[in-house]
């Protein structure tokens, strides 16, 4: 059964952050993990350090579980390695919507160890690369604590920029109606 728990593990609030976006500012999306347990913690708008603020969902799965396309779309920003904490992987998908996704702390450990030093293809699936078209649905990378999630554990930060980069929204209601819309079309409940 799919269970889907809507807790604050890390959230320096204590409530769940959602907004009120409207239906305009929540675009439709699948659901970007295919996971059947998920874990919603630190909200959009939490402060982080040296005043930077939290501009999406962080969702807690297991490390290596496939991140997917939310939209049809080109992958961009496909980072080979840079630099923080060991290599780091992330992916901007420009969804053919107009909007932009943003995935972060993609997996960058070999197997069986926590070294930071997986290449490439132990981040993102098979053929991504900058400009590589992808459907909604299709597995583009896998979930790991690259970057600053080191600490905090495997968990994929996920944001959406309305149009241009300079219009981030609380990814919660579209992350939620899209659960919803995955259960009801596989007969599954979210919630127990
Ligand atoms: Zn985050």
């Amino acid at each position: 059964m799919l269970v889907a728990l809507f807790v604050c593990g890390c959230s320096s609030s204590g409530v769940p952050r959602v907004s009120g976006t409207s239906p305009a500012r929540a675009p439709a999306i699948l659901f970007p993990l295919a996971a059947d347990s998920v874990r919603f913690t630190s909200g959009f708008g939490d402060p982080r350090a040296g005043g930077r603020t939290h501009h999406g969902q962080d969702l807690f799965c297991a490390k290596w579980t496939p991140i997917l396309a939310v939209v049809n779309g080109t992958v961009d920003w496909i980072a080979s390695g840079r630099p923080k904490n060991g290599k780091s992987y992330s992916i901007l998908l420009r969804g053919d919507d107009g909007n932009q996704y943003f995935y972060d702390h993609l997996n960058n450990d070999n197997p069986g160890t926590k070294d930071n030093l997986g290449d490439p293809d132990l981040a993102y699936a098979p053929g991504m690369h900058d400009g590589a078209r992808v459907t909604a649905g299709e597995i583009i990378g896998y979930v790991g604590d690259s970057g600053d999630a080191e600490a905090s554990g495997p968990h994929l930060h996920f944001e959406i920029h309305l149009r241009s980069w300079d219009d981030p929204v609380d990814p919660g209601p579209a992350l939620h109606a899209a659960l919803a819309r995955r259960d009801a079309s596989s007969g599954r409940r979210s919630r127990p």
